[in-house]
């Protein structure tokens, strides 16, 4: 068989366009391809929902490959090992409370099992900014990362959703721009903003992140070191376990709320 340059370019383009035109409209938009919105995707995809991440870097996985500093074994609590289990990732137990998981493994199990679940990763694009209708978020402003990087001058694009997640981690990327750009909104938070991360405490980190997983906007979302720093609570360090019941919770709050339409 004769390898033909050009068929293999046309079969990337229309491959690549076909399920690019079918992410125009979504159930649910993903900022950020960390931890928590690879699971947040992963659990809304199994849910039925048309979801896609959009990941500003080459990889998905954001924070999880290093491990706890470039050590690439992850920690996980008890309370997250079903998570863990549920997507066939190999953990061991470490004293009673813990578990440990092999950072590749996870990452890359995580990875796959999102994709197979039916949810759609765009890597290389990032967000710059929502779309509003009145009082709502309705969407994504999309633009290639490279030419961000090369300083061009081209016009974004749109992506239209019921529902946004920021997932994009200590950055708070789309709440920050959504605050700046639309003042004098407030967010559903204690200062109508963006309290800010504070210091190491993992315990009550990692409890909070969980319990600040949350719609601060009509149709904006928070999940993961976002809800963190958004809410106000304290960082946890190399424990994972806290990012995985986020990306978990929010999709759950988010299913509960597309059905009840
Ligand atoms: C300085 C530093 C301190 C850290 N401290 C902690 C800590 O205290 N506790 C802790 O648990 N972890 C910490 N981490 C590690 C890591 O951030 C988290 O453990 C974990 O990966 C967070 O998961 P996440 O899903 O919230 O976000 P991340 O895993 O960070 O993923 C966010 C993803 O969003 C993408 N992204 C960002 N902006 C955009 C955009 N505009 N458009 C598209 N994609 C975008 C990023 O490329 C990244 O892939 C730290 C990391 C750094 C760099």
């Amino acid at each position: 068989m004769a390898l033909d340059e050009i068929k293999i370019t046309r079969a990337i383009i229309e491959r690549f366009t076909e399920k690019f035109l079918d992410c125009l409209d979504l159930d649910v938009a993903i900022v950020g391809g960390g931890v928590s919105g690879l699971v947040a995707a992963w659990r809304l995809a199994q849910k039925g929902r048309k979801v896609a991440i959009f990941e500003r870097k080459l990889s998905i996985g954001g924070g999880m490959w290093g491990g706890g500093m470039m050590f690439n074994e992850i920690v996980v609590q008890n309370e997250a090992k079903p998570i863990l289990d549920e997507l066939g990732i190999a953990s061991r137990p470490y004293e009673d409370e813990y578990h440990t998981a092999d950072a590749i493994e996870a990452t890359t199990t995580l990875a796959s099992q999102t994709v197979k679940a039916g949810a759609r990763i765009f890597n290389l694009i990032q967000v710059e900014d929502v779309m509003l209708r009145e009082d709502r978020v309705t969407g994504l402003v999309i633009l290639w990362t490279a030419v961000d990087m090369a300083g061009l001058h081209v016009d974004p694009m749109t992506i239209r959703a019921r529902h946004v997640i920021d997932c994009t981690g200590h950055d708070v990327e789309a709440v920050k721009v959504f605050l700046r750009k639309n003042q004098p909104v407030a967010l559903r938070t204690p200062n109508g903003g963006i309290m800010g991360e504070r210091s190491m405490w993992a315990e009550v980190g990692e409890k909070m992140t969980v319990e600040h997983t949350s719609e601060v906007y009509p149709g904006l979302w928070v999940a993961g070191m976002t809800a963190t720093a958004t809410l106000g609570t304290f960082r946890m360090g190399p424990v994972f376990g806290g990012m995985m019941l986020s990306g978990d919770k929010v999709a759950r709050l988010i299913d509960a709320e597309l059905k009840s339409g």
